[in-house]
């Protein structure tokens, strides 16, 4: 069973809980116990989709979507997430960027269609899936909704602020995806999103649904690759790996740190931020202080009040317990820009600004003399933020042949005031 980090909810089990993605008293879903796991359990398991099957089975356990997880992983993780050597000793990189949009949100995105997808077919009516994006999230969803039946999708973004390759992603699909360009900002889609997804009587005619990173159909599948990676690394030098993620709504990092919580053989956890600090400062003893995000080159961060902070909470509520267990380190432009150019010039490796976050952070570990073997996560592929990337290391950048073939296909999307009537007039007649 999952329970509210807000402790106000009725306890609910996994069916319910992936499709009502925020719990009712407007917490977040945790598991009511954590199940423990050791690297035996995991014997004769080798690839990224039995791992995840043995992962998540305690969670799946007397859910109607018990019977279905092996397919469900074996549909969700049809694709790798390879742990390659640095040029740095005992440096490495998890690779999480070769999904159909080319950033570890495809993970979760289609463990989530997976899963909400087998859920619709008791029922009669679609499943609208409503999702503000600035980016990243929007294109993941998209592309693992896509021809799900009994499934929709409406995609906001705001008009001219999200790059050219990204609103390309945004609208290549069509058949059961829309897409929106918003006369707004994004937080004008978000708003937008909310009142729909609290609008009892537009949902009597159109059930609605949310896919963003709170909901636990995208947390539970991430922790597969940090098990699949430690593993990995357990095996063949019997120690833990240590971990540095690139940090915004702390989704991808709580993953990490439930992984490790499971009893995986994960060793540190670092968080590293862009200059959206909220979290270093917390780590450095300052109150948590939510505020409004400032723009920077690792875009898919620009996050202010990071929403699965929450989660963290419930699982260290000492908060002196929780400011021990964790580091976060802020990383600017200009360190981004540096980390960019001089890995490719020294080493030939190229970085998307999310990703050069953590090598930047793993570089200065190594440089305070921290020894061990570490591991950056690689959230996204350079060729999505080619505009920042080629200008840096003087060069193109491949773009890998999923991300290719959806740029290669034609893209529209519907133009929409950033007004309510209007929004909720589309969702009726889509
Ligand atoms: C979403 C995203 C992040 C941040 O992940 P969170 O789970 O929000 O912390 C980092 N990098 C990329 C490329 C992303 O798309």
């Amino acid at each position: 069973m999952f329970v509210s980090t807000r402790g106000k909810a009725p306890p609910a089990g996994l069916s319910a809980a992936i499709a009502a993605g925020l719990a009712p008293d407007g917490g977040l879903y945790v598991p009511q116990n954590l199940p423990a796991l050791k690297p035996e359990d995991f014997a004769g398991r080798d690839t990224l989709p039995a791992i995840a099957a043995r992962l998540l089975q305690p969670f799946f356990a007397g859910d109607a979507l018990e019977a279905e997880l092996d397919a469900i992983c074996a549909e969700a993780f049809d694709f790798p997430a390879p742990l390659r050597a640095l040029a740095t000793p005992r440096d490495s990189v998890l690779e999480l960027v070769h999904g159909p949009t080319a950033a570890f949100k495809d993970f979760g995105a289609r463990f989530l269609a997976a899963c909400l997808s087998r859920l619709q077919r008791a029922r009669q009516q679609p499943l609208t899936i409503v999702v503000a994006t600035s980016g990243d999230t929007g294109a993941a969803v998209a592309a693992a909704f896509h021809r799900q039946p009994g499934l929709r999708v409406a995609v906001l973004y705001p008009d001219g602020r999200v790059s050219p390759r990204q609103a390309h992603q945004l609208g290549c699909f069509g058949g059961n995806i829309h897409s929106y360009r918003v006369a707004g900002s994004f937080d004008d889609c978000q708003a937008l999103v909310k009142q729909a997804l609290n609008d009892a009587t537009l949902q009597q005619a159109v059930p609605l649904s949310s896919a963003n990173s709170i909901s636990l159909g995208r947390l539970l599948p991430q922790m597969s690759y940090y098990a699949a990676a430690s593993l990995q690394h357990w095996r063949r030098h019997g120690e833990v790996l240590n971990f540095v993620i690139p940090t915004g709504n702390l989704g991808n990092a709580f993953a990490a740190v439930l992984a490790r919580a499971l009893g995986l053989p994960l060793g540190e956890i670092v968080l590293a931020t862009n200059a959206n600090d909220v979290l270093p400062q917390f780590f450095a003893g300052a109150d948590y202080t939510p505020r409004a995000s400032v723009a920077t080159l690792a875009n898919a961060m620009d996050v202010g009040a990071p929403s699965n902070f929450e989660r963290l909470r419930w699982l260290y509520p000492d908060a002196a317990a929780l400011r021990s267990a964790f580091r976060a380190v802020r990383v600017d432009d200009a360190a981004i820009r540096a980390t960019i150019a001089r890995r490719c010039r020294d080493h030939g490796e190229v970085f998307c600004p999310h990703t050069a976050t953590a090598v930047h952070v793993l570089e200065t570990l190594r440089g305070e003399g921290r020894d061990g073997d570490w591991c950056a996560v690689a959230t996204a592929h350079p060729a999505k933020f080619e505009s920042i990337v080629e200008p840096l290391i003087g060069r193109t950048v491949d773009v890998p042949p999923a991300l290719a073939e959806l740029l290669q296909r034609p893209a529209r999307a519907e133009p929409l005031a950033a007004d309510y009537a209007a929004f909720a007039g589309e969702l009726q007649r889509m």
